[in-house]
C-alpha cells in the first residue's frame, strides 16, 4: 500500500474520531430531518478543508482523484459512522448522481447540477421506484410518462422512497418515452412537484427521508433531458454498477464498528466463570464475522479494480452487493447479541446500526433479484457451453 494512501486512512480516522463520531451522541432517541440537515452541514464544512473531500472524483472537480482501489479504503473508514459518508460528500444519493451526471451530463447540466453538489451546496435525489402497479423489482413496470408536443416535454409520474427528496435541489427523474426510458433533470422546487409525504421507515439517518412525490404534469424542453431520450435504463446502470460498490464499502465500515464494539464487550464481560470471549460459542460469533469481513473486502477490492480498469462490473457488482448486504446484517445482528442488553441500548450505536443496514438487502436492488439475474447470465453462459 502507497504511503500516501496510509496517511490519508490515519488522517481520516483521525477526523472520524475527532469531528465525525463525538457528533453521534447528538442523534439518540427522536431526531428529525431538520437535525441531520444541520449537522450535515456542519460537518460538511469540516470535510471540505480536511483535505479528504471527494476522494475517487478526479481533482478537476474538487477530488483528490484516487483510482477505486484506493478509494474504497477511505469509503469504508468513512462508514465507520452513518454522519462520516456525509461529511466528506460520498454519501447515497448524491454520490451516485454526482458519477452519473460527470459521465453523462452536458456542459450546461454540469455547471448547473454538478458542480453545486461537487462544492457541497446542494443534494440531490434519484426517483426510479413508483408505487403498485408501477417499477419497483421489474423496471419494465415503469409508470411514469413524457410525451413530447411541439418541443415540450409533458411528464406525469408517482415515485415514493426516494431517498433524500426532502430538502433536495434537483432529481433525476426516469419515465417512459416514445424512445424507451430517459432520465430528466429537474428543479425540486418546480410548483408542479408535490411531496406527499416523508415515509416513517426502519431507518431514521438519510437526509431528506424517503418520500413519496407527484409530479403531475410538468413541462420540460430538451434541455432538463440527461443525455439521450431513451437511453436511461442504460444510464441507471453506469449509475448502479459503482453506487452499488459503494454501499457495500460503506456499510462494510459501520459492520467493522460493530464488531469492535461486540469484541469490546466480550473481552471484559464474563460469564459462568469466564470472559465472554473465552465462550467457544462467542468466538464462532466473532470468528464468522472477521470471514466475512475480509471476503467483503476481497470481493469489493476486485470490483474496485475492474472499475479502475474500465471494465463493466454489473455482474460483481450483483454477486457483492447480495454477499455484503447479507454479511452487513449478519455481523451487526452477532455484535448486538454479543452485547446483550448493552447491543439493544442506544448507549452504543449499534442498535441503531441494526435499523439502519437492514433496507440495504431490498434497495439497490433486492437480494432475490440480483440472484436471479446472477443465475440467468449463468444459464446463459452454460447454455452456450453446451451448444
Ligand atoms: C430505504 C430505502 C431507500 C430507497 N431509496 C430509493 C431511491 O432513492 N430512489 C428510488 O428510485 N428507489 C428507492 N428505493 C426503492 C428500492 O429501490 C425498491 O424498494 C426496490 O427496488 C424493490 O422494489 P419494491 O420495494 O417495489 O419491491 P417489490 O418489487 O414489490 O418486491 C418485493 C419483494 O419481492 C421479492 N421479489 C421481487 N422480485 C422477485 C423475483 N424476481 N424473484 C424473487 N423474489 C422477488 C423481493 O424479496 C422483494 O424485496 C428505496 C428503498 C428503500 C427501502
Amino acid at each position: 500500500m502507497n504511503t500516501d494512501l496510509i496517511a490519508l486512512q490515519a488522517q481520516l480516522r483521525d477526523f472520524m474520531n475527532t469531528k465525525v463520531i463525538p457528533r453521534e451522541s447528538e442523534f439518540v432517541g427522536h431526531f428529525g430531518l431538520e437535525k441531520i440537515e444541520t449537522v450535515r452541514s456542519e460537518l460538511q464544512a469540516e470535510g471540505r478543508k480536511s483535505g479528504l473531500w471527494l476522494p475517487h472524483l478526479p481533482k478537476e472537480l474538487g477530488g483528490l482523484g484516487l483510482p477505486w482501489v484506493d478509494a474504497y479504503k477511505l469509503f469504508i473508514e468513512a462508514g465507520r459512522s452513518m454522519l462520516g459518508p456525509q461529511a466528506i460528500n460520498i454519501a447515497a444519493p448524491d454520490e451516485g448522481n454526482m458519477h452519473l451526471l460527470h459521465v453523462v451530463a452536458n456542459e450546461a447540466q454540469k455547471e448547473r447540477w454538478l458542480m453545486p453538489l461537487v462544492r457541497g451546496e446542494i443534494r440531490s435525489c434519484f426517483s426510479m421506484t413508483e408505487p403498485p402497479p408501477g417499477a419497483g423489482s421489474d423496471p419494465s413496470m415503469l409508470q411514469a410518462s413524457a410525451v413530447k408536443e411541439n418541443g415540450v416535454w409533458k411528464l406525469e409520474a408517482k415515485k415514493w422512497f426516494i431517498s433524500g427528496a426532502w430538502g433536495a435541489a434537483v432529481t433525476l427523474i426516469l419515465a417512459k418515452t416514445i424512445e424507451g426510458a430517459t432520465i430528466f433533470l429537474i428543479p425540486m422546487n418546480h410548483p408542479k412537484i408535490h411531496l406527499k409525504r416523508v415515509i416513517p421507515t426502519l431507518d431514521h439517518f438519510s437526509p431528506g427521508g424517503h418520500c413519496e412525490l407527484d409530479f403531475d404534469g410538468l413541462e420540460l424542453t430538451d434541455d432538463d433531458v440527461l443525455g439521450e431520450p431513451g437511453k436511461g435504463f442504460d444510464y441507471a446502470q453506469i449509475r448502479l454498477d459503482p453506487a452499488r460498490l459503494t454501499h457495500c464499502m460503506r456499510w462494510l465500515g459501520v459492520a467493522m464498528r460493530s464488531l469492535e464494539y461486540a469484541e469490546g464487550y466480550a473481552l471484559s464481560r464474563s460469564s459462568f466463570g469466564k470472559k465472554l470471549s473465552d465462550q467457544q460459542m462467542v468466538q464462532q460469533m466473532i470468528a464468522d464475522s472477521h470471514i466475512e469481513i475480509f471476503a467483503s473486502q476481497t470481493m469489493i477490492e476486485h470490483a474496485c479494480g475492474m472499475l479502475d480498469r474500465g471494465e463493466r462490473v454489473r455482474h460483481q457488482a450483483s454477486m457483492t452487493k447480495v454477499f455484503v448486504s447479507e454479511a452487513v446484517n449478519k455481523i451487526i445482528d452477532r455484535s448486538l447479541q454479543i452485547m446483550g442488553s448493552t447491543g439493544i441500548s442506544e448507549d452504543y450505536p449499534v442498535s441503531s446500526f441494526y435499523k439502519e443496514a437492514r433496507p440495504f438487502r431490498i434497495y439497490d436492488g433486492a437480494n432475490e433479484v440480483h440472484r436471479m439475474s446472477i443465475a440467468r447470465r449463468a444459464f446463459r453462459r452454460a447454455a452456450e457451453r453446451h451448444t
